[in-house]
């Protein structure tokens, strides 16, 4: 049904005035403990079933479930006793993002003389153009195989070697290079790359920036689906209308061409260019490789449809009571947006999005609440940041993190909420990133605290700290917190954890069926917020601001940061 003007406010009112029962702020209580031990999890269950109901539509950025969902976390920030903190007196950050739908009649070929590799779309290949343009093309252009594109100093590494590679169309591999263990070479170097564990070089995001900058015309990654973390099938994906921040140069200083082919098409590729795909690839491992030519040359010709669109984050404060202390702040993020109307699975084409994040936005709301109840409250101001557009790239608390509300010199850390836990209490909490910064040394108290113990990403090899809204705050250089919730679960047997993860990655993680179950125990999400709530009050009251530990590729950022606005 199209919406009109006239039922949009109308609707939301009605949606307002049915919205849950903890709309008044709390009576006061004394101390931070308290004001956490208060959190009450039947709100934070409430704000989650109002979030995913199939009026929201499942949140998309640019639609009516974006009006609905914004309107709804405001009313919840005033009601909660935020003070707007957006640019002009209100709870709103606008974020401009442009939608590109690609033509999918589009070829991609390969030439070596007579000899032509044609690639079919979405089967072999996909492509776009991140140029705000009806068409972008490579004609002719020489292909060139760079190996993983990685140039990062602090390993000694550069594959590049200073070549020429303007106009000319890159052929990358997925990951971080795998570079073995000189004392034990079954496993990976664990002082390069981060061992097992991949660093941001290994990101596909990392390949299309360092190929825009060394010139490049067209990127072309190959796709394998282990060092990738997923199937090809997801960037398949990448064929329906894209969401892009508008950047200055309408983002003509990027590549002309992005886009990824398959492992058999790269292989194709290689044996036209007479070279043995597997042999290059090893020497790619190495400090030696250089750039090799492939004596192929890239054609193809980009369609689009683009348009302009308004997102917003929704932003809200607590004022420090530190006269001074106030101007430096505490964020907490939690993306409001999800995958809207897609493919219909078992009947139901409404993608939800209940866990992943209505949960995230209903515990920041309540973790809102329980700030302002504080007396007194804390020294340093807490900003709280409900972003658009993850799902869509990181793009609204990347759009922050560039147009941040107060200088991120002034933001002593970020702690973000994605998916919070609904079936009970766990003895332990994951940290994804474990070792980055000082944040988990509050992490490390707060948990012992609350009896628990904090363990590791148990799969660093998919890079999760590259893949929510916590990053775009550290790859600027603000110490970033991102946990999950345990898999050791109070009074369950020891692989029921695991069998949940495994359940929910497998049938409900982006799925239509990502709704509120009647069986939810929100025990645990409370407990999780509680631990949030004290590891960013201390943050808020400590004497020094959270450093990078020593070997995060975030530390020097971060110094530079400070020093240039004078507040080491
Ligand atoms: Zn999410």
């Amino acid at each position: 049904m199209k919406s009109s003007a006239l039922t949009f406010p109308f609707l939301v009112l009605a949606l307002l005035a049915a919205s849950c029962g903890g709309a008044q702020p709390s009576e006061p209580v004394k101390t931070a403990a308290q004001a956490f031990a208060a959190i009450d999890g039947n709100a934070v269950l409430e704000h989650t079933k109002m979030l995913s109901q199939d009026a929201f539509e499942g949140r998309a950025p640019g639609t009516k479930g974006e009006d609905f969902t914004v309107a709804y976390i405001v009313d919840q920030f005033r009601k909660a006793g935020l003070k707007p903190a957006g640019p002009d007196g209100t709870f709103i950050q606008k974020v401009p993002l442009y939608g590109i739908t690609p033509d999918p009649q589009v070829s991609l070929t390969f030439a070596k003389g007579n000899l032509v590799q044609s690639l079919k779309f979405k089967d072999d290949f996909v492509a776009w153009t991140k140029h705000i343009s009806d068409t972008a093309e490579l004609k002719d252009s020489e292909m060139v195989f760079v190996g993983y594109g990685v140039q990062a100093p602090e390993f000694s590494w550069d594959d590049y070697k200073g070549a020429d590679l303007r106009g000319k169309t890159l052929v990358m591999l997925i990951g971080d290079p795998p570079v073995p263990d000189p004392a034990n070479p079954g496993q990976l170097d664990p002082k390069v790359f981060g061992g097992s564990a991949m660093t941001y070089y290994g990101r596909w995001t990392y390949k299309y920036e360092i190929g825009a900058k060394v010139g490049a015309a067209g990127i072309l990654i190959v796709h394998e689906t282990e060092p990738a973390g997923y199937p090809f099938s997801v960037v398949q994906n990448k064929i329906t209308e894209q969401f892009d921040l508008i950047a200055p140069d309408r983002n003509m200083s990027r590549a002309s061409v992005e886009g990824w082919i398959s492992l058999d098409q790269a292989k194709k590729l290689f044996a036209l260019a007479g070279k043995d795909f597997d042999a290059l690839k090893k020497e790619a491992v190495t400090r030696t490789f250089k750039p090799v030519p492939l004596g192929v040359d890239a054609s193809i010709t980009i369609r689009n449809s683009v348009r302009t669109i308004i997102s917003r984050n929704v932003a809200g404060e607590v004022e420090g009571s530190d006269r001074k202390l106030k101007q430096e702040y505490v964020v907490y993020t939690a993306h409001w947006d999800h995958l809207g109307i897609g493919p219909e699975v078992n009947g139901d084409k409404i993608y939800h999005g209940a866990q992943d994040n209505a949960t995230g936005i209903g515990g920041l709301i309540e973790l809102a609440r329980a700030y302002v109840s504080m007396s007194p409250r804390p020294k340093r101001s807490i900003l709280f940041l409900a972003v658009t557009a993850e799902e869509q790239g990181l793009l609204g608390s990347q759009y922050y993190a560039s147009n941040p509300l107060h200088p991120l010199a002034k933001t002593l850390a970020d702690i973000n909420m994605d998916v919070l836990n609904v079936y009970g209490r766990t003895h332990d909490m994951t940290i994804v990133g474990l070792g980055n910064s000082e944040l988990d040394d509050y992490a490390q108290q707060v948990a012992a605290e609350q009896g628990r113990v904090i363990k590791p990403d148990p799969t660093p090899e998919k890079g999760s700290y590259y893949r929510s809204d916590h990053f775009p705050f550290a790859k600027l250089g603000v110490p970033a917190l991102a946990s999950g919730s345990g898999i050791d679960y109070v009074g369950k047997p020891p692989d029921y954890g695991r069998k949940i993860k495994e359940e929910f990655t497998a049938h409900i993680y982006h799925q239509p069926a990502d709704m509120v179950r009647p069986d939810w125990d929100m025990s645990g999400a409370v407990l999780d917020l509680q631990f949030y709530g004290l590891v960013g009050y201390r943050v808020a009251q400590a004497d020094r601001y959270p450093a990078w530990k020593a070997g995060s590729e975030f530390k020097l950022i971060r110094e530079n940061q400070l020093k240039a606005a004078g507040n080491r």
